[in-house]
């Protein structure tokens, strides 16, 4: 059986019907400015020194000050955990993990113990993860146990443009819905129904096609 990959995944758990879209166009390339976010999650530190006028040339999307404060919290929680040392300065970065089902790159991989880390270009949620990245990050932790012969109960993702690093436990729920996604995408076969959640629509580069009616700027200023 083949692997399915991280980014199948992520697609599968946002919306099985847009991954049906993108197998069709065989569209995986990120867009250009996704590479510009993930290289700030290589420097934290220097971005935790920058000034304001600095951090402005950069892709983030908060004001600096609120950039510095969150990145500060981050380090804090991660030196207790004594992450952080590894997380800015990683041994290993894009590495190919395969596991038995799935197989992608991870942006970091921390070791003893190891650990994957998944940079999101996007914003985070309040609290945690996206559901999407939380399927990619029970994949990565995965392969990177199958590879190290040992279990991996941790994963981290990064939303650097936002200043925000979250860590997940692989808990039960997590695990299920990973194996919910590798289902989804294990027999994807035809077009999916559509989500439910509309708001994952306005988001959605697929939603002409998909025939999806977004809010437009008439609905949104109250005309439709
Ligand atoms: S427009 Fe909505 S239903 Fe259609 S593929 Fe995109 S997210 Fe899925």
């Amino acid at each position: 059986m083949s692997y399915v990959t991280f980014g199948d995944l992520r697609t599968a758990a946002y919306c099985p019907r847009k991954l049906y879209y993108r197998r069709l166009e065989d569209d995986h390339e990120p867009p250009p400015e996704v590479a510009a976010i993930r290289e700030l999650a290589f420097r934290y530190e220097r971005s935790l020194a920058a000034e304001d006028a600095e951090l402005a040339d950069e892709p983030i999307a908060v004001d600096p000050d609120s950039y510095r404060s969150r990145l500060a919290d981050a380090r804090e929680r991660l030196e207790r955990d004594g992450r952080w040392r590894e997380l800015c300065s990683p041994g290993e970065r894009a590495v190919l993990a395969t596991g038995r089902d799935c197989r992608g790159i991870v942006h970091k991989l921390l070791t003893e113990p190891p650990e994957p880390s998944l940079i999101s270009p996007g914003r985070p949620p309040d609290r945690g993860v996206w559901e999407p990245q939380s399927v990619a990050a029970v994949a990565a932790a995965k392969a990177v146990a199958w590879e190290h012969g040992r279990p991996v109960e941790t994963a981290i993702v990064e939303y650097p443009a936002y200043g925000a690093i979250r860590r997940i436990r692989l808990g039960t729920r997590r695990k299920a819905r990973y194996r919910r996604a590798l289902r989804t995408v294990r027999s994807l076969d035809g077009p999916p129904p559509r989500t439910r959640n509309r708001s994952k629509c306005e988001a959605c580069s697929y939603a002409d096609r998909c025939g999806v009616r977004t809010r437009t700027l008439r609905s949104l200023l109250g005309f439709d």
